[in-house]
C-alpha cells in the first residue's frame, strides 16, 4: 500500500514520477495492463494512451463523443486530455497521528464501528483529525476550538475502543488505539496516578466499591428510596 502524502509540490512532484516510471514499467517495458480490479479513473486517464497505442484510443474518443457529446457522464474519467490530470485537485492528506496516518478514507471500517449511528465512524473520527490539523495551518483558531471542543463527545467520549475496525481496514488501521492514546493525554497527571493506583489495588477498590453501595442501599432502606439521592446532591454543592 503506497500512502503517499500531497501536502507539498516536492511530495506532489514525486507521485507523478513514481506514476510515470510504473506506467513506463508495465506498458512499456512489459506490454501490461494499467488497470486490472478497479476502472481507470482521473489517476490513469492520461495513460490509457500509453496502455492501447493512438489508434485504439482514437476508437475510444470517437465512442465517447457519440454517446455522450455533451461530455455530461464522468467528465475526465478515461478519456481525458489534460495529460497531469493525475496530479490535480489532490486531496490533502496531513499527517496527523502514527496510528492512522496510513488511511485513505476508504471507509471499508465503517459499518463494523458500535457507535456508527450514534456519533462519528473511525473514518470520520480520522478525518476530523485532519481537519484539525488544517484549521491549525490556516491559523483559524475559533473554528479550531469549536470543532476541538465537539470532538471530546464525538470523536473520543463515544469510541467504543474495541477494535472492530481494525478487522475490516484493509492497512490494519485501529482507530481505538488513537483513541486511547488521546483519552490518556487528556487526562491530567494527578487523574493518571490515581486511575494507576486504582488499576493496581483492584480487588481492594472493588470491595470499597460493594461496601458503599451497600451502605447507601441501607440508608434508602431507613430512610427513603431518595434519601441518597438528597444526600449525594448535598455533597455536591
Ligand atoms: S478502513 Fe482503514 S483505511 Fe479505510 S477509512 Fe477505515 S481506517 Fe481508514
Amino acid at each position: 500500500m503506497v500512502t503517499q502524502s500531497f501536502d507539498t509540490p516536492a511530495e506532489i512532484q514525486r507521485y507523478d514520477a513514481f506514476i510515470r516510471d510504473v506506467v513506463e514499467l508495465i506498458a512499456g517495458k512489459y506490454d501490461g495492463a494499467l488497470k486490472a480490479e478497479h476502472g481507470t479513473g482521473r489517476n490513469m486517464a492520461p495513460f490509457v494512451e500509453t496502455e492501447w497505442g493512438p489508434g485504439i484510443y482514437e476508437v475510444m474518443k470517437t465512442l465517447k463523443a457519440a454517446i455522450d457529446p455533451e461530455n455530461l457522464l464522468n467528465p475526465g474519467v478515461l478519456i481525458n486530455a489534460d495529460k497531469e490530470a493525475h496530479i490535480r485537485n489532490l486531496k490533502e492528506l496531513p499527517r496527523v497521528e502514527e496510528e492512522v496516518d496510513k488511511c485513505m478514507e476508504c471507509g471499508f471500517c465503517e459499518y463494523k464501528c458500535p457507535s456508527r449511528n450514534l456519533t462519528l465512524t473511525p473514518r470520520r473520527r480520522i478525518v476530523v483529525r485532519r481537519a484539525l490539523v488544517k484549521l491549525k495551518h490556516q491559523n483559524r483558531k475559533q473554528d479550531y476550538q469549536q470543532l476541538l471542543k465537539e470532538y471530546q463527545y464525538d470523536g473520543l467520549d463515544t469510541c467504543a475502543v474495541d477494535g472492530l475496525c481494525a478487522v475490516a481496514c484493509p492497512v490494519d488501521i485501529n482507530t481505538g488505539m488513537l483513541v486511547k492514546r488521546l483519552r490518556r493525554e487528556n487526562h491530567s497527571g494527578f487523574s493518571n496516578k490515581v486511575a494507576l493506583q486504582v488499576a493496581k489495588n483492584f480487588n481492594f477498590v472493588s470491595k470499597a466499591v460493594w461496601v458503599g453501595l451497600k451502605a447507601g442501599a441501607a440508608v434508602n432502606a431507613v430512610f427513603g428510596e431518595h434519601a441518597m439521592t438528597g444526600l449525594t446532591r448535598a455533597c455536591a454543592k
